[in-house]
């Protein structure tokens, strides 16, 4: 039995029609040939002399009038059934015509008739099974079970018989073999059906209409022509470059021969409609002003004066040069601090497209490529992609964590990020999707990165990096009330009238509910706030005929909430639903902890240093600044140092470190192991951990912590619970300077630490600190371990040694 699926036909088929009966694929079916169209067709393709020369012939059902035949063609049925012819007889009685014996072989589709006489040639295109013509998963999913049930019974039926009758054998051998594909059309074929339903048969293609009349009067069928029709002139009136309109032009020309079903049909027409949708020419003007710039920039943004004043300086020099050939700009600091927000103002200065391109996590070059189009599913970069989505190629593209970029076996994307960065290359990018180049050089780029430690250093060096430091608290209350809360309330639907948030609360917010060095987990919270707000006040609009809310708002309630200290009202105080809500509705303490929950941040840093062996270090994180715990404890051992706390080498290496300090230093300082031994680690061994975390807590800086809170273990003394401390060591107990003094001040500061131990040689840094900061603060500067310890104690960490020599001087 044929089956269609193995079978390619010809892309242009004679034509059989047929009225008395229809032919379906999978089955065999004698028909009579008389009229002179299908006479001629039989001659002269079927017949070689007098044999049979075996063609495949287009088999149409003809549902018109057969008397009528001669000279106009009639309405074809646009689905017909390939067929091979098996046998011809032919036969002069009662009149000239031909007996066929034919075998359907797949259903096709005209697409375009070329001929009509002497008999009708039509350009076909093969539907192969019927599993291609269901539309989507479900009905493909249904056919192939009814067809499996259908085989099941048949196999059962045919079973039952005795299977040493050859006949039988040879049916059940014939079922084996059946496409199941083909079972609903061999079953149409066998059961009893009029010629009507097998035509509809036939026809069956559920996501399309079934088609009746003539060719050229189908919708559908010039709809998909003039589409292609539309698409060409697209690519001939588009900007594209040349290369790329001539592959365009190739690729259409293969479209137009292409039978629908295929998939690379519409592999080949979405590329050809992306293409068509680039913005090959179209950019946007820009429009830069530097003082408009300062404006825009003062405007969505409160403080970052010094990457405010970086970017105008980029600005003004673009503007001066007229070209964007130079460093790109690279953002670095903590999350939230403002870096895509600054990416999205320089956009709106330039009056141009912004778009923002993640890069955290990425490790497959072809996310930035592209995949070639041979592999199914492929499609462009992200570059490309932003591009189509912008529709203008001079947009500002924002890389987003580009200290995020990973590598993996699928190539580096940070390599073919270079490429799209280098201005001698990105002229002619080419995305292996499109595979002709496109234009980037119009294309302004920014990236902003958590940490510079990540980023691989070819592509650092083509960036200029600007670092955005963490803010202080008094920043964040005025970027909450400057920015964040006006944001939120227009998101929210609310007004001023309707909801005060005092400073105090945002600062209660700000030290009980949020550590963070931007502002990103307070934007989270004040929504939550306005989330709460918006039920109360949409809760009152729906329950009274309301009284003026402005008056309600401004007048006397407000005021008493607000003094009315002993018992303040708080939102679940106005909860009682038949009443509204009164306006404006004040968030204080009360309703900060109905909405948000008890307070996150609530132990005191004291609590925790009333013991000894705790003291607090300062950390930096690509997070931003962070206060540390170090503690300590000793047990009877044999010298055995343990260390817990996700710790890097270097870590480690400072806690060696201090070890050995303290114990070369343990007489000077009277400090003795639990048996009154200077020895420190003799029968002792020792626990430091490094709580609050999995972030890696790499990097020397916690030398001088180490050593004083083992200091304080050893000595059985306390740690002054308002100091942090900060600083490389060397074994002879000098201390060394270290990064972000800016960051872990801020962290000490946000803590409501008062006192910080710095290596003397970080006092410059102390320049970038704002003043209010530096005002609560009292900083020492730690030339050695000496200055350290009499520091972190209260009354100083005397030295035995000075004192000795002191005495022998007396
Ligand atoms: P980042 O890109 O650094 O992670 P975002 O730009 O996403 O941070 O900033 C988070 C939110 O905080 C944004 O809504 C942004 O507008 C706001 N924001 C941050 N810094 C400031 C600032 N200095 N002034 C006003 N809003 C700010």
């Amino acid at each position: 039995m044929a089956a269609g699926s193995a079978i390619q036909i010809p892309t242009r088929l004679p034509l059989l029609l047929t009225h008395e009966s229809v032919l379906l694929p999978g089955s065999t079916m004698r028909t009579s040939v008389d009229s002179p169209r299908n006479m001629q067709l039989v001659r002269s393709r079927l017949l070689k002399g007098t044999s049979l020369r075996s063609t495949i012939i287009g088999v149409i059902p003809n549902t018109s009038d057969p008397t009528s035949d001669c000279d106009d063609l009639p309405n074809l049925h646009r689905i017909g059934t390939a067929a091979l012819a098996v046998q011809v007889v032919g036969s002069n009685w009662p009149k000239p015509h031909y007996t066929l014996l034919v075998t359907g072989l797949c259903r096709f589709q005209i697409l375009q008739l070329l001929k009509e006489r002497p008999y009708p040639i039509a350009e076909v295109q093969q539907l192969d099974r019927l599993e291609q013509f269901t539309n989507g998963h479900k009905s493909e999913e249904e056919l192939g079970e009814l067809s499996e049930q259908f085989y099941k019974y048949a196999v059962q039926l045919v079973e039952m018989l005795d299977m040493s009758v050859p006949a039988v054998a040879k049916l059940r051998r014939l079922l084996d073999n059946l496409p199941r594909e083909a079972l609903p059309d061999i079953l149409t074929s066998i059961i009893r059906t009029t010629n009507q339903e097998k035509l509809q048969v036939v026809a069956i293609r559920p996501n399309r209409r079934i088609a009746h009349g003539s060719i050229t009067e189908d919708e559908e069928e010039e709809e998909d022509h003039d589409d292609v029709v539309m698409l060409e002139k697209k690519i001939r009136t588009s900007s594209m470059s040349e290369q790329a309109l001539k592959v365009c032009l190739k690729e259409i020309k293969r479209l137009k021969k292409m039978p629908q079903s295929m998939p690379e049909y519409a592999l080949t027409r979405n590329y050809l409609e992306l293409m068509v949708e680039l913005p090959w020419n179209k950019s946007t003007k820009d429009r830069l002003e530097i003082r408009a710039a300062r404006i825009v920039l003062d405007n969505d943004h409160y403080a970052m004066e010094k990457l405010k004043k970086r970017v105008l300086e980029y600005l003004a020099v673009r503007q001066l040069k007229n070209n964007l050939k130079g460093p790109i700009l690279c953002f670095v600091g903590p999350p939230g601090v403002g870096k895509t927000s600054v990416g999205r103002s320089i956009a709106k200065t330039l009056g141009r497209e912004f778009h923002r391109i993640a890069l955290g996590g990425v490790c497959d070059q072809s996310d930035i490529r592209g995949h070639r189009r041979t592999y199914v599913g492929s499609m462009p970069g992200r570059i490309i992609n932003g591009l189509k989505t912008v529709g203008v190629n001079n947009p500002v593209f924002l890389l987003d964590e580009v200290d995020k970029l990973a590598k993996s076996l699928q190539g580096d994307p940070a390599a073919a990020l270079l490429e799209v960065l280098d201005p001698e290359q990105n002229h002619s990018f080419t995305d292996h999707y499109l595979n002709v180049a496109f234009d980037l050089s119009q294309v302004l780029f920014i990236a902003t990165a958590n940490t510079t430690a990540t980023i691989p250093p070819a592509l650092l060096d083509r960036m200029e990096v600007i670092q955005v430091p963490g803010y202080t608290q008094e920043e964040k209350i005025e970027i909450a009330h400057r920015h964040l809360i006006p944001k939120q309330l227009e998101l929210h639907g609310l007004t001023p009238q309707q909801i005060q948030i005092p400073q105090v609360t945002t600062l209660g917010i700000i030290t009980r509910y949020t550590r963070e060095a931007g502002v990103r987990a307070l934007d989270r919270k004040l929504g939550a706030i306005c989330r709460a707000v918006a039920v109360k006040v949409a809760e009152g609009q729906h329950k009274e005929a309301k009284p003026d809310r402005a008056e309600v708002g401004e007048g006397e309630d407000c005021k008493e909430h607000i003094t009315e200290d002993a018992k303040p009202e708080s939102i679940s105080d106005t909860a009682d639903l038949s009443l509204p809500p009164e306006m404006p509705i004040l968030i204080d303490f009360h309703a900060l902890k109905d909405i948000l929950g008890p307070p996150m941040y609530d132990m005191e840093v004291s609590e925790r240093l009333n013991q000894p062996g705790v003291a607090i270090g300062l950390a930096w994180t690509p997070l931003g600044g962070e206060i540390m715990f170090v503690e300590a404890s000793r047990m009877d051992g044999e010298g055995q140092l343990t260390l817990t706390g996700q710790l890097g080498d270097v870590m480690k290496e400072s806690a060696h470190l201090a070890i050995s300090w303290l114990r070369s230093n343990a007489k000077r300082y009277q400090l003795t192991n639990a048996s009154g031994s200077f020895d420190l680690l003799d029968n002792t061994d020792i626990h430091l951990h490094f709580p609050a975390g999995a972030v890696t807590k790499d990097g020397p800086s916690a030398g001088v912590t180490i050593v004083t809170c083992l200091a304080s273990l050893f000595s059985g003394r306390l740690v002054c619970s308002d100091v942090a401390m900060t600083g490389e060591i060397t074994l002879r107990g000098l201390v060394l300077p270290v990064g972000g003094i800016k960051d872990k001040v801020l962290a000490a500061h946000r803590a409501g630490l008062k006192r910080i131990i710095l290596p003397q040689r970080n006092e410059k840094d102390l320049e970038e600190i704002a003043a209010h900061v530096r005002q609560d603060l009292t900083f020492v500067l730690a030339a050695g371990l000496d200055d350290v310890l009499n520091a972190a104690f209260d009354g100083g960490f005397a030295v035995k040694a000075s004192l000795e020599h002191f005495n022998s001087k007396l």
